[in-house]
């Protein structure tokens, strides 16, 4: 394991966009904020200042959702389908034609390696987009063979209809900003309705660029709004609008819960993604060529700044040291160093904040009687690098195995059982129930493990399988409603029934 030490810069391209006035997008319109706030966007690699842009207020949510009203009502809503469809299959054209750029300026907010930000913005957000350009078209009602009372002779017709939900306020959080913006505008889009959209603090580049491609591919104004901010004001203002008719929120499951007593003034609509707390299920006749790097990447996938990350790795006692000692030895020759190299496996952690948390948790661990099998450690020098950590002989009563930490590290018990129920029960023993995974050849424990732990996705014999066509979403507190597929759609999207008598 290294951090690389030589830094990149970056390129004239990039640099030419960073140093712009960065405004906020609203009604089609680079505008100024009402009030000058500044939010200052820090590299995690280098700790240099990247760039200045304006943050959102209370007036300037106003505006934008003002502005998203008009559109919803006006040009948008006369749009066929069929038009609508075209929209956002050109923003994913201008995205994957804007492949080097994006990435460079994801990598640059965020920190990630440039690998993983070219390959979930090509292969992720531009599919993600084309898989609901395409169901723009096939949003419809259905009639119902029925006769109301007044009707008994059978003299009626109801169908369905269908109807866009209005404007959407959308929020999001640092840890993949662009593809998280994607996940929000795609189905929003495709369901006709209008967006205004606030970008973690942390990571508004992304976001940005996107309300450049949404002008470049045509999308009408308003349709899309743009508004860097800080959570407490400008996501509290956006969450409590009276005229905002949902909110799509991803994020921690404090600021969810927030969100929700926000969102009881109109009774919007509200979708959550929070946090998580996987676990990684090992039976010992599993094939470890498959576990090994199956599970470390599943822990440390984006430095463990990931929702669906499994940290907690639960495995029979009969290959117990063997599993440990092999994740630690991948663990420790991950290359740690400045996302732009081509030559690096884990970036930094987002900020000095976040790493600090982090390293509060280890500091738990090492009190807390576990064992620290390796990292543990920030790495010295600039940017918030921080080796990967894994903890053995944890139990789910330890505070490291029970909080969601959004770092590297990662928890390791073992079990002997032969009752899957209570293997079952102790992977479920947390607050959380967003991903999971099983890993065994045997086909029946693969299936029954995977039915009995309680969260939205598990996954045999590999980690957080994501594809655009597969619902997403959390649990207990991992949150309310999916996204993705064909469920992802529905909460963009009202049902009308209408009678006619003859
Ligand atoms: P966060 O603190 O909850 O922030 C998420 C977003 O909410 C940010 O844009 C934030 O603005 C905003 N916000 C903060 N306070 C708010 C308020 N009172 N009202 C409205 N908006 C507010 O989460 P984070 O630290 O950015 O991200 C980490 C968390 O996200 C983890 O818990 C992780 O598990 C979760 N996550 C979940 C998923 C999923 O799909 N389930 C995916 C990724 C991440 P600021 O930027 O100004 O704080
Ligand atoms: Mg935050």
């Amino acid at each position: 394991m290294s951090a690389a030490a030589q830094t990149l810069t970056p390129s004239a391209e990039a640099r030419s966009f960073l140093d712009r006035e960065h405004r906020l997008l609203i009604g089609g319109e680079w505008v100024k904020p009402a009030r000058p706030e500044q939010i200052e966007v820090i590299d995690p690699a280098t700790e240099a200042r990247l760039a200045t842009v304006a943050g959102a207020g209370a007036e300037d949510v106003d505006r934008a959702v003002k502005a998203a009203r008009q559109a919803f009502r006006g040009e948008w809503s006369r749009l066929t389908s069929y038009e609508r469809t075209r929209l956002i299959w050109k923003l994913a054209d201008e995205l994957e034609a804007n492949l080097p750029l994006a990435t460079e300026l994801e990598v640059l907010d965020n920190g990630m390696p440039k690998m993983v930000a070219m390959y979930s913005i090509a292969k992720f957000g531009g599919e993600f987009l084309r898989y609901y350009a395409g169901w723009a078209t096939k949003i419809h009602g259905e009639t119902i063979p029925v006769s109301p009372a007044e009707a008994r002779n059978g003299d009626s017709l109801t169908y369905t209809r269908r109807e866009p939900i209005g404007v959407v306020g959308a929020i999001i959080p640092w840890n993949a900003p662009l593809i998280m913006a994607i996940l929000k505008l795609a189905p929003a889009l495709a369901a006709g309705c209008t967006v205004v959209l606030k970008p973690a603090e942390q990571t508004p580049l992304t976001a940005l660029f996107l309300g450049e491609l949404v002008r470049r591919a045509g999308i009408p104004p308003g349709v899309v709004n743009i508004l860097p901010g800080y959570g407490e004001s400008a996501g509290a203002a956006l969450a409590a609008h009276p005229d905002v008719d949902k909110i799509a929120f991803t994020g921690s499951t404090e600021v969810g819960k927030k969100i929700i007593l926000a969102a009881a003034g109109n009774l919007k609509r509200v979708t959550l993604e929070l946090g998580g707390k996987s676990p990684m299920v090992v039976f010992p006749d599993a094939d470890l060529e498959r576990v090994i790097p199956g599970v470390t990447r599943g822990a440390f996938f984006l430095q463990g700044q990931n929702c669906m990350a499994g940290t907690r790795l639960f495995v029979h006692e009969q290959i117990f040291d063997t599993v440990v000692e092999r994740v630690a030895a991948m663990a420790n020759g991950f290359r740690i160093g400045q996302g732009l190299r081509d030559d690096v496996d884990l970036g930094p952690l987002i900020s000095a904040e976040q790493r600090e948390r982090v390293m509060g948790y280890v500091d738990a661990g090492r009190n807390s009687g576990a064992t620290l099998v390796c990292g543990g450690e920030p790495l010295p020098g600039k940017g918030f690098f921080m080796r990967p950590t894994l903890f053995s002989h944890t139990t789910m009563d330890m505070k490291i195995a029970r909080e969601e930490i959004f770092g590297p590290v990662l928890c390791v018990q073992s079990f002997a059982d032969s009752d899957l129920q209570k293997v079952a029960d102790e992977a479920n023993r947390s607050i959380y129930g967003l991903s999971g995974s099983v890993w065994t050849r045997d086909i029946s424990v693969g299936h029954r493990m995977a039915a009995m732990i309680d969260s939205g996705q598990v996954s045999i014999n590999c980690h957080a399988a994501v594809d655009p066509a597969i619902p997403f979403g959390g649990n207990k507190q991992s949150g309310w409603g999916r996204e993705f597929g064909r469920e992802g759609l529905e909460p963009y999207l009202k049902t009308k029934a209408t009678t006619v008598l003859y």
